[in-house]
């Protein structure tokens, strides 16, 4: 059963189909010959694909290696020196650990925002951290990687703008889960990886609103492809694979997001009820369909993971240079270290049915029970 579809979900079947039949053709996408026209043909289709599921121009799509990359390039093309980046606590590593990085001279140029128990920003701290003077970025993500708590960016967006400042989004865990409209969210910049929809590893990209003023630093320099932004020959059977998934998302969204929510909620009514005492993180917040962030107190989430090896599922803690280490996000929304330490995040998409959710919850129920009586027995009396 597997159910673990933020760290990366199965690829969906057109995705799987494009990719291979692209790396059965021959063509750079520079090349002028028949072959690189193909070749350049191919990757304009998969920007249209994109554009399509973001509601943006196919030229404001540069790919990227993925999230991570988007992410590096997005925080490094949008500061300012000296100026102030504003963030979360509960980003992802690939913006906080580049935000550090940038202001690593002058720490007191980034602000990291807390978060409250359902994992949000409270908009009056983060409308009064525009105050100060020069705010180059703003850097939030629109849904969170281990609860899928979701973030309300439209008043950041205003407030932001309103103070001549950028806002960077890290949509990873959105995009081709909920509808994205960019006209309507009105962010400069917005990262997503392909994986995480149904499309390959390995490929990405980054939303740049046209006409926004950048440093125009590229992470990577040389043969100037992606209107100088990413240089390298480029990803063709990535990129096809990551458009075709776009394109499968598009259409299938609201079906999906309403039917995968349907077996997320399953899975939490049926482990609360089964499991007293646990609780689900951020529950009370807008979430994403998909993932849910459940809590087992007394109950490690590497012995609970160990017990049920049927169910592919993640444990709370982020895992840095072998030194596991409780998530940053829980502690972030104020769960003690044991509590941190007993989450189990699951994660559902677009392959998942409710005989693997049934299956999941019976295994599960199993493996906390046992969990529990092994950590009371060895307590001892
Ligand atoms: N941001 C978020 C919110 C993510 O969940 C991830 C993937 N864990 C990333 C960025 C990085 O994506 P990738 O590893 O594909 O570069």
């Amino acid at each position: 059963m597997y159910l673990d579809y933020n760290a990366t979900a199965p690829m969906r079947p057109a995705a799987l189909k494009a990719v291979q039949e692209a790396l059965h053709s021959v063509g750079n996408a520079s090349s002028i010959h028949h072959q690189g026209r193909d070749a350049a043909g191919r990757v304009d289709r998969a920007r249209r694909q994109l554009s399509d599921l973001l509601n943006c121009s196919s030229g404001e799509i540069i790919f990227t290696s993925g999230a991570t990359e988007a992410n590096n390039l997005a925080l490094q093309a949008a500061y300012v020196e000296g100026g102030l980046i504003v963030t979360s606590a509960v980003e992802h590593p690939a913006v906080l650990e580049t935000a550090r990085a940038l202001t690593s001279e002058t720490p007191t140029s980034l602000n990291v925002l807390p978060v409250d128990r359902l994992g949000q920003i409270d908009l009056g701290t983060f409308t009064a951290s525009l105050q100060r003077d020069h705010v180059a970025l703003i850097s939030l993500m629109l849904a969170n990687n281990e609860t899928g708590v979701i973030t309300d960016l439209r008043p950041v967006v205003e407030a932001a703008h309103s103070v001549g400042a950028l806002v960077h989004t890290d949509a990873t865990q959105y995009v081709g889960k909920l509808p994205v409209d960019l006209r309507e969210l009105d962010v400069d910049l917005l990262s997503l990886s392909a994986h995480k929809f149904g499309g390959p590893q390995g490929v990405g990209a980054l939303f740049i609103r046209r006409g926004i003023r950048l440093s125009q630093r590229p992470l990577v320099f040389g043969g100037g492809h992606e209107r100088g932004w990413r240089a390298g020959t480029l990803n063709v059977p990535g990129i096809v694979g990551l458009g075709a998934a776009a394109e499968a998302a598009t259409r299938d969204l609201t079906d999906e997001a309403s039917r995968i929510t349907k077996l997320r909620d399953l899975l939490e009514d049926e482990l609360l009820t089964r499991l007293p005492g646990s609780y689900v993180n951020g529950s009370a917040a807008p979430r994403l369909p998909g993932v849910t962030s459940i809590t087992f107190p007394g109950a490690p989430a590497d012995a609970i993971l160990a017990s049920m090896p049927d169910v592919a599922a993640s444990d709370g803690s982020a895992c840095s240079a072998g030194a596991p280490s409780p998530s940053h996000v829980l502690v972030a929304m104020g769960l003690g270290r044991e509590d941190a330490d007993a989450t189990i995040r699951f994660s559902l998409g677009h392959a998942t049915t409710e005989r693997e959710i049934r299956r999941a919850v019976a295994a599960a129920v199993r493996a906390v029970t046992h969990v529990k009586a092994l950590m009371n027995a060895t307590a001892g009396p």
